[in-house]
């Protein structure tokens, strides 16, 4: 028998396995497509696994768009491990994930109204964008009073994880060290839908995700996603946070911006292969003709960070 540290090197004891994870709103724009072209070279350039996730609990998706989408990305050379996740089929798996999180007495309603929320944000000696725990320490009393008043407009409490963080440090692998805030955000709304961060962690952990690479928009939700993995007991994915695409104002592309999808670049004569080519120079690359070329080539450590402004075609 091979002793068992030689067995796990000639085996590959770590596989690097990345993700992308659309919501399935529409078809991809360059935006989409150039984070998930950066993600799928990084995880196969280590010869890890690359899955696929639609995130699809909010009401705004729908199940066309996820044939589509596989078509977009297939379209340019990126292929996926095994069938892709579908958030709107893993709703039992998420109530028993909050169960273990109430169990545990991290869960708490909040009852505050948009209005409240937005007032609060703009209260003294609250970091940006934090939720002050307002609900966090109610008498019960208070949470009966509350809770009628919301039933008395046909609303219900959402609920809250009870952290005990303001800040953790984290480090990606674009931006560097960072310090990223933690409050007591929302597991699930008041229309009973689990939140975004918690079905994130809950589905990384649960696919084997150990890198994720995405829009650096979402830079700020990495400090309450590892707190989130160390009270399920799952190990945080490595953070791999890449520059946006942007339209002619400098705005976070987005599909009513124009011409910015496959088949709308298509039908102006832009064939894939010179999206590519695109993609490719707009991070600092030259310019390539498929996929694997860009796999071929692509290095994190040279990669342009500025974001990127696109002007659509006519
Ligand atoms: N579903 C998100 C989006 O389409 C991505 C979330 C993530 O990668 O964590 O922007
Ligand atoms: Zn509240």
């Amino acid at each position: 028998m091979k002793p068992f540290l030689l067995t796990l090197l000639a085996e590959g004891s770590f596989t690097l396995v990345g993700r992308y994870a659309p919501s399935p709103t529409g078809a991809l724009h360059l935006g989409n497509l150039r984070t998930a072209l950066i993600g799928w070279a990084l995880a196969r350039q280590s010869g890890g696994r690359f899955v696929l996730r639609f995130e699809d609990l909010d009401a705004r998706s729908r199940e066309p768009f996820r044939d589509l989408q596989l078509a977009d990305l297939a379209a340019l050379g990126i292929d996926w491990d095994g069938d892709p996740l579908v958030q709107s089929n893993c709703r039992s798996r998420y109530e028993q994930a909050f169960a273990r999180l109430e169990a545990a007495g991290l869960v708490y309603e909040c009852y505050c109204s948009r209005r409240e929320l937005s007032q609060i944000a703009s209260a003294p000696h609250t970091p940006p964008g934090a939720y002050p725990g307002y609900c966090r320490s109610l008498s019960p009393t208070e949470r009966a009073r509350k809770r009628e008043e919301l039933a008395a407009k046909g609303r219900g409490p959402a609920f809250r994880l009870r952290t005990n963080q303001q800040s953790l440090p984290f480090i990606d692998a674009v931006y560097g060290p960072q310090t990223g805030l933690v409050d007591d955000f929302v597991l699930r709304r008041s229309d009973g839908v689990f939140s975004y961060n918690f079905v994130c962690v809950v589905d990384d952990a649960y696919q084997g995700v150990t890198q994720v690479c995405r829009g650096r928009d979402l830079l700020s939700s990495v400090a309450r996603q590892n707190y989130l993995h160390q009270l399920l007991g799952s190990t945080p994915p490595s953070w791999v946070h890449v520059p946006l695409v942007l339209n002619q104002k400098g705005e976070r592309l987005a599909k009513r911006d124009g011409a910015v999808t496959l088949t709308e670049l298509g039908q102006r004569g832009v064939n894939s292969a010179e999206i590519l080519g695109l993609l490719s120079s707009s991070l600092g690359f030259a310019p390539v003709k498929t996929a694997r070329q860009f796999c071929q080539q692509f290095e994190l450590s040279k990669m342009r960070r500025e974001d990127w402004r696109f002007l659509p075609p006519r």
